[in-house]
Formats: structure tokens, sequence, C-alpha cells
């Protein structure tokens, strides 16, 4: 049994980019990491443009200018203002090379044809300059940077529809269980709803990971065995969901040996989430999860979560984390340490009561997990706790 940073460690190590890119729409981008820079093929902004409604000069020594014209945004003449002239203009429209400020309409008081301008004027206010964000031919944005919703705004801003990006693995998630019936059906005695398949899925899409399959496998050696075999065939990653504890019907840990994973390790001192399995078949990685369905999902985003990012080439990925004082009192004895359910407010954290890995009525409220190193033996009001904040939102 390894410690919870040793666990971390190993994952870290092992889970590198899919050597694999593909060129996608800019649209559809988000989250994605860039394979490579995406050059500009424009300046960015491609002309001076007005960052206010008002008057664009050409600066004399006096108060009063005279106004010849007016450029609204989307026009495209270039009036020549000499000095002592102004153009009435709008934000966004191109302001004339002979113009060499633009006054805040607020900030002048107007006459017929006449603005008078009572402020101090500074050369170039107002003016957004060509190309103060990037220059034609330029790195826009370098290769590693993660498409979040403002990089693929800037990027279609300068007129770029597609972008070079590491692939996102393929997932298959396996779970085990001849108790696992589908919700929507009764219930026989002795059953449950499977809930660990869609609770994952919905993680791994909200996470910007589409591309899940998801597979069940009845309690039975040679099944699972077949089923394994598949998908670490045909996915980057495989997670597999219970069977993988020590009980009589656990053929997790037997049949990924039998199909010849490397085991990185096994079992963490950890609570919830003990038995989890992490190995590796070439490149690719099979998290085997406890069946229990809390301890599943915080494994999921304690260890899987950082793994996939960093195959989809997020190279300095980490969890969010926060110090923040608790306002519970909690007992948290023995020698693994704990992942508690927690709701975060700002800078303190209310630890749940109902921690049992079975429970996810908890975790269903949380927005956060407390992570109790396995030295700590209680937590007790106003302590400083190190708190995960979930990617939930
Ligand atoms: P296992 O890890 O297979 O021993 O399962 C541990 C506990 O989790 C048992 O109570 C199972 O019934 C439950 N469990 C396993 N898989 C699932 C699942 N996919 N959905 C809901 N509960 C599950
Ligand atoms: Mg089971």
């Amino acid at each position: 049994m390894i410690r919870v940073e040793e666990a971390i460690a190993i994952i870290h190590h092992n889970s590198l980019p899919t050597n694999s890119f593909e060129t996608i729409e800019i649209a559809k981008a988000n989250g994605y990491i860039l394979y490579s820079d995406v050059i500009s093929p424009i300046n960015m902004p491609p002309f001076r443009q007005s960052a206010v409604d008002g008057y664009a000069i050409s600066i004399h020594d006096k108060t009063t200018y005279n106004v010849i014209d007016e450029i609204k945004a989307g026009d495209h003449h270039r009036p020549t203002l000499k000095k002592g002239e102004a153009v009435r203009i709008f934000t966004g429209a191109p302001v004339p090379d002979s113009a060499n400020a633009v006054i805040m309409q607020e900030k002048v008081n107007v006459d017929e044809h006449i603005v008078t301008i009572e402020s101090l004027i500074s050369l170039n206010e107002n003016i957004r300059s060509l190309a103060e964000q990037v220059t034609k031919g330029e790195i826009a944005l370098q290769k590693s940077t993660l498409l979040t919703p403002a990089a693929i705004g800037f990027i279609i801003s300068l007129g770029v529809t597609e972008v070079t990006v590491y692939s996102k693995p393929s997932i298959a998630i396996v779970v085990t269980g001849n108790e696992l019936a589908e919700a929507g059906k009764d219930l026989v005695y002795g059953q449950i709803y499977e809930s660990n398949a869609v609770m994952l899925t919905a993680a791994l899409k909200s996470l910007n990971f589409q591309n899940v399959s998801t597979y069940k496998v009845a309690d039975n050696y040679q099944e699972t065995v077949n089923v394994l075999r598949n998908v670490i065939a045909t996915h980057d990653l495989v997670l597999v969901s219970g069977g993988i504890s020590v009980g009589d019907y656990d053929f997790v840990g037997t049949a990924l040996e039998e199909l010849n994973v490397e085991q990185l390790f096994y079992k963490v001192k950890q609570k919830p989430g003990k038995p989890l399995f992490f190995g590796k078949k070439e490149n690719k990685m099979v998290f085997a999860l406890p069946g229990n369905p809390a301890a599943a999902l915080s494994c999921f985003y304690i260890y899987v979560y950082p793994a996939l990012q960093r195959m989809s080439g997020n190279s300095t990925f980490s969890l969010t984390k926060v110090k923040a004082q608790s306002e519970s009192n909690i007992p948290t004895p023995g020698d693994r340490a704990q992942f508690l359910k927690a709701i975060y407010h700002n800078g303190t954290v209310e630890i749940l009561e109902g921690q049992n890995s079975s429970m996810l009525h908890t975790f269903a409220v949380s927005n956060a997990i407390v992570f109790v190193p396995e030295e700590v033996d209680s937590i007790k009001i106003n302590d400083d706790v190190e708190v995960i904040l979930l990617p939930i939102n």
C-alpha cells in the first residue's frame, strides 16, 4: 500500500501526452491544448481604431476644433485632417492617419461644427494602435496553451478558423457487478441501480472529454478478461468500476494480470478508495476504481482527471487547492489519509456528515473535497485545512 503523494507522483510520471494531434474547427476547440503555435495572419487590430465615441482630432495649441467629417464603425474612407480639425467618430471606427487623439464626447462642448475641448489631451489617447495585440506573421498563442473561451475568441478575432491540438484520449468505462440494474427498470431484490457509468460519463463530458464508451460485465472471470482485452485494444484509457477488491467475485485484478497490464500501483493509504489500481499496457492506461460510488468519484477527481489532462497535452495542470478554516469538528483517526466531502464557502469549509464510500447523498451537495493527511487524527473548528475545489461549475 502506498501513500497518496506517491500515487499522485506515479500517475504524474506515467501520464504523458498522446502523441497524436488533429486539426479541428476553432468553434469546437474549447478545452483542447494547442499542439502548435497559432500564427496571426493579420495585425490585431488591423487598423488604428477609436476606443470611444467622440472626436478624432489633429492636435493644435488651441482648444477649439473644426469638425469636417464623420466616420462610423465599418466606414472605410480616410479623410485628411489639418491641425485644428476634427472628425466625428464612433467606437471601432478607423482613425485617420492624420488624427493623433480621440476625445470622448462627454469631454467636449459642441456648437454647430465647432467642438471645444476642456481637458488635457495626450497623444494617441483613446486610439487602439495598429497591431497592439499581435502583429501579422507573429505568434498569437503559443503551443501548449489551453484553449479557453477567451483564447477561442482571440483566435477567431484573427480570422483563424482551425487549430492543431493534442487529441483527447478515448475512454472506456467498464462497470462490473451482477447486482447492477439499469435505472428506469424495476429493482429485483438484491439489485441496485447502476450509477458509476452514468456519473463518470457526466463528469468526463463536463470536463470536455467527449469520447467516452461504456461497457458492462457480470462478475465472471472470462467475461471480464474478454471485455477488458477488447477495450484496452480500442481505447487510450480504461476506467474499470468495481471488482478490484479482495472478494471472491472480484475478478478485475486477475483479469488485468492475465492481459499483461503492468501494475504501477495497487492500494493507496486513503479513505475512501483504498483498492485503487493503476496500470498500463504499452501506452494504454488502466485505472480500476473501487465500486463504491463515492470512492469511485473521489478517485476520479483526484487521480484520473489530472492524468487525462496530462494525456491531453496539459503538462502544467493541477487541481485547484485552497486553504480554508474548518467549520466542522470531525474525527479522522486511523493510518490512512482522508478525502472528505465538503462545501467550500468563501474562505471556510463545512465538512459534511456521511463520509462513507458508498454515500453519494453528501457528494451530491459538495463542491469540494478536504484532504486530511494520514498523520492528522481530527479536524477541529477553525483548523486550517487543505481544500480541493471540484471542477464542477
Ligand atoms: P465492489 O468494488 O465491486 O466490491 O463494489 C463495492 C460496492 O459498490 C458494492 O456495494 C457495489 O454494489 C457497489 N457498486 C459497484 N459498482 C457499482 C456501480 N456501477 N454503480 C453503483 N454501485 C456500484
Ligand atoms: Mg462488485
